[in-house]
């Protein structure tokens, strides 16, 4: 790699399955002399299995700062710097943003790579009809801190997306339901690999569903739930409600109209105009 090559290169590596290594990927990652990874041994595998000789820097959560020096120190030196994830894409529920923001800061150039990340991989077979999602990653792991999160999530109407951790699936899988109500329920699990799943059904039901086979429980898991529907406004339903009986409409139509413009129950307006006619 030459110097004009000298870069941060952003690399994503495969989840579970070697051959989604991109050829653009394994070809920085042979190319460049030093490679960033979270897990040195975990990635000398890797590195070893595509044939690639670069020297291997560690970078994890509890040394991203002083990772992040040494790094630029060898950008700015002229040398290539590829950072890598023990899986997925670094920066997403990895370390890797405060590299890139230190690399970014001393000038250096930052090039990122598309590649694997469970979010996305799990979101395009999910089947959802919501137009947006919202990334959160991993929920707090206490259990109060985690409800406080969710209720905090409950009126999104985005799609959510979680990591979870095989021993926490259970309880997050319970506050999901018991703090967002019924919506749908995406389950990918162990995406990419021998064992990958993808369930989807109602919320609700998931907990149950999950406990019937332990297998079920084990592995990696993407959850994505449906986003909220918009709220029912009453003072919305209550004003359509006494113009159209103004206007002189029936009261069965009435109410049928106002609860579709609002979203308020079509019963609970047609006891409240029997209420107003009387
Ligand atoms: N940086 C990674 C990415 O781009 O997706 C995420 C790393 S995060 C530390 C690890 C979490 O990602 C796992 O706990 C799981 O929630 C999810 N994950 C990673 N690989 C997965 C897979 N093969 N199937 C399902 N989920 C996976």
């Amino acid at each position: 790699m030459t110097k004009e090559y000298a870069a941060l290169y952003v690399v994503p590596t495969p989840l579970g399955n070697l051959a989604d290594l991109s050829r653009r990927a394994a070809e920085i990652l042979c190319g460049v002399p030093w490679v960033a990874a979270e897990d040195t041994r975990h990635s000398g595998v890797l590195l070893k299995s595509i044939g690639a000789t670069a020297r291997l820097l560690p970078a994890h959560r509890h040394n991203e700062q002083a990772a992040a020096a040494r790094i630029i120190d060898r950008l700015q030196a002229g040398k290539a710097v590829a950072l890598i994830a023990d899986a997925g894409t670094p920066g997403i529920s990895d370390p890797g943003a405060r590299i890139v923001a230190a690399a970014r800061a001393a000038g250096c150039r930052v090039v990122p790579l598309p590649g694997p990340c469970a979010a996305v991989t799990a979101l395009s077979a999910a089947g959802l009809l919501d137009e947006h999602f919202l990334f959160y990653g991993f929920l707090p792991a206490k259990a109060g801190q985690r409800r406080q999160a969710l209720a905090g999530l409950r009126r999104e109407s985005a799609a959510l997306v979680f990591y979870e951790a095989p021993h926490r699936l259970l309880a997050t899988v319970a506050d999901l339901a018991a703090v967002l109500g019924e919506r749908t329920l995406v389950i990918a699990r162990e995406l990419t690999k021998l064992f990958e799943s993808i369930h989807s059904g109602p919320l609700g039901a998931a907990l149950a569903w999950l406990q019937a086979d332990p297998d079920r429980q084990r592995g990696e898991f993407v959850l994505i739930v449906s986003g909220a529907l918009p709220e029912a406004d009453d003072d919305q339903g209550e004003r359509v409600l006494k113009l159209l009986l103004a206007e002189g409409l029936p009261v069965k139509q009435a109410a049928r109209l106002a609860a579709a413009i609002s979203g308020v129950a079509k019963n609970a307006l047609y006891d409240r105009a029997l209420a107003l006619k009387s």
